[in-house]
């Protein structure tokens, strides 16, 4: 059979294999003893549950193998197999398929990153090898085949002969270099280092000949020879005492799980004894995977009954509001041949699904109490979707994610919580205040923001799209309710608002005439109480911000758009405001050109696009001549 190529995106990921300056290629035997363990959990499962296959214990195994004189490492399972298909499907094209597109050249050019994103399976090979053999035969399957690759340039499918069903993978291991030597990967005391730091709660044996010496009987020297040995202790790590276990050896298992190769930014690790008994242990990403807010992602733990991987991603156990959360949940007392469908119904798993949340919810909000700066980590990575929890399913959630909020505050300049703002709310403050805009900046300079700002009121900057839409779901947070800084009716009182409402009737004629030259743009025309040094400003009266006006017509799929009623908002002691009222008395062609230019400043000023904007830059033109 001829040589086969990669695809596109396989070659390249593999390119970055082979020249990575990684600087931890001891991580292919990780990955490898990852794919072969997951291979064996697949028998394992079919094993258990189909009446027509018999193992015993001793069948499950991996196999670690050094040959100096050849420079070779092999490593072998007795997993479920891969036929040719398989062989083609899953080593020739990586299933992260579209992951380096996300990447810019730079960001892929050490390769770091992508291993730090993506994890790299079993192309981690090419790290440390330049010619890779897979031998393998599939359960059920009377052929075996091999496939070979020397690298970028393509791999070859052949049958073979194999007795037992598994796979073993043959590594030729790269030439040393200056600096980077690979011996050392066919060194006893190296790998069991590597086994040991990685791989140590793999369930099954990763056995290995390693040397022993011993003194014969009627002599006093020792003599060596070789002995099989099981590398890993093999408990895995949610039956271990929490008490005898690192940071590290969270990290680790983190890691192995290919859970994400950064590092977890929390771990919780459940032993519960209740009517329910289950070990679990979820951990909060540092980073945000890549894919996370596509539809790519999927959430879920893996879900073990009594050590026996039933499922790998049970979509129940976390709701969306913490999909973030990875991880596995064992529970004896769940049924193994509960078939996969039942599953999702299942009691038991509802109760554990509350019970871990709640322990989640419970963790987030120690972490913001004690470690604000991880937890403000957290919230940068995820914060977006506990505002999505809040606003999602008509509110459901909203009680338990509003304490795990974090805003902006204009006081503070700082992110703070919902109860940090309402702790410092004075006597006389109604609502708790925020404004939206593209970002802190921008809202910084919002002339809506004045009044509010002068009264001394803190106000929490919105400036996420969901923001908004969350808010006005949780409506109130401690019976204070949330009110926008462009809303009519602000609910402070002063002075300034009798005397607006005066000006507005006083001048009724002028801003009917603005409004009408303004027909269809906005609602109405009037004094504004909330501005102190800005001519202008629009805001919305109405359920429909500026801002949600925005955000629901730019979404894609969205065919019916909707309008703000805007409102156009003029400041009485500003200057402008004198030459409006002249300019109704003497002259309606100016007062035309100076209705169009301060809409359209306030236009710009929210961040709207200026309708016609030609026409505006003559009309400044004209202003600048006639002055
Ligand atoms: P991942 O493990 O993240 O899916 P890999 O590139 O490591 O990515 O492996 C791709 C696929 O190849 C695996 O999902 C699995 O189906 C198959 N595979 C890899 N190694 C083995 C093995 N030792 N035995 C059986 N199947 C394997």
């Amino acid at each position: 059979m001829g040589k086969r190529k990669f695809k596109a995106e396989s070659k390249r990921l593999l390119e970055l294999m082979i020249n990575s300056i990684y600087s931890q290629r001891e991580v292919f035997l990780r990955e490898l003893i990852s794919n072969a363990s997951d291979a064996i959990d697949k028998i394992y499962y079919k094993a258990l549950t189909d009446e027509n296959l018999t193992f015993n214990q001793s069948d499950y195994y991996i196999k670690i193998e050094a040959d100096k004189d050849t420079r070779t490492l092999k490593i072998t399972d007795t997993g479920i197999g891969m036929t040719q298909d398989e062989l083609e499907k899953n080593l020739g094209t990586i299933a992260k398929s579209g992951s380096l597109s996300f990447k810019s050249e730079n960001e892929i050019k050490d390769g770091h990153d992508i291993i730090g994103q993506f994890g790299v399976g079993f192309y981690a090979a090419f790290m440390v090898a330049d010619e890779v053999t897979v031998v393998s035969k599939a359960l059920g399957s009377e052929e075996a085949f091999k496939w070979e690759s020397k690298g970028t340039d393509g791999y070859t499918i052949e049958p073979t002969e194999k007795d037992t069903v598994g796979t073993e993978i043959t590594l030729k291991l790269k030439e040393n270099e200056e600096d980077e030597n690979y011996e050392e990967y066919l060194e006893e005391y190296r790998l069991k280092e590597i086994i040991k730091k990685y791989s140590d709660f793999i369930r099954y044996p990763i056995k290995m000949e390693v040397t022993k010496s011993k003194k014969e009987d009627d002599s006093d020297e020792y003599v060596e020879y070789k002995e099989e040995e099981t590398i890993n202790s093999m408990v895995p790590i949610w039956k271990k005492n929490k008490s005898e276990l690192t940071d590290e050896d969270y990290e680790n298992f983190y890691r192995e799980k290919r859970y994400g190769f950064d590092k977890p930014l929390k771990h919780i690790h459940l032993s519960v004894d209740g009517t329910i008994r289950y070990n679990a242990i979820l951990f909060i990403p540092e980073n945000r995977p890549f894919d996370y807010y596509s539809q790519d992602y999927q959430k879920g733990l893996e879900l073990y009954s009594n050590g026996v991987l039933i499922m790998e991603k049970s979509a129940d156990l976390v709701p969306d509001h913490f999909s973030f959360v990875k991880g596995l949940v064992d529970s004896e007392d769940l049924s193994l041949n509960i078939s996969r469908e039942m599953l999702q119904h299942d009691r038991q798993l509802k109760q554990i699904s509350k019970n871990i949340n709640k322990k989640i919810k419970q963790q987030l909000l120690s972490l913001q109490r004690d470690d604000r700066e991880k937890y403000e980590k957290f919230f940068d990575a995820f914060g977006r979707q506990l505002k999505f929890g809040v606003y999602n399913e008509f509110g459901a959630n909203k009680d338990t994610l509003k304490d795990l909020l974090l805003f902006y505050s204009s006081k503070e300049k700082k992110l703070v919580t919902l109860a940090e703002y309402v702790s410092r709310m004075p006597e006389d403050q109604k609502y708790i205040y925020y404004a939206t805009g593209d970002s802190i900046d921008r809202i910084d300079k919002l002339p809506q923001t004045e009044l509010v700002a002068d009264k001394g009121y803190e106000i929490l900057y919105f400036t996420e799209e969901i923001d908004e839409f969350a808010i006005r779901v949780l409506m109130s947070y401690e019976e204070k309710e949330f009110k926008s800084v462009s809303s009519h009716d602000l609910g402070i009182d002063s002075e300034e608002d009798k005397a607006s409402e005066e000006e507005t009737k006083d001048n009724k004629d002028l801003f009917d005439y603005m409004k009408e030259k303004l027909a269809g743009k906005v609602k109405e025309v009037r004094v504004s109480k909330r501005l102190r040094s800005h001519p202008v400003c629009l805001t919305a009266d109405g359920e429909i911000s500026i801002e949600m006006e925005k955000v629901i017509n730019a979404m894609p799929d969205n065919n019916q758009q909707v309008k703000a009623e805007k409102v156009l908002e003029i400041n009485p002691s500003h200057e402008v405001f004198q030459t409006l009222k002249d300019a109704y008395e003497k002259d309606k062609d100016k007062l035309d050109l100076y209705t169009n230019i301060l809409f359209n400043q306030a236009l710009l000023i929210e961040g709207l696009p200026v309708e016609d904007p030609v026409e505006f830059t003559n009309n400044m033109c004209k202003v600048m001549v006639t002055a």
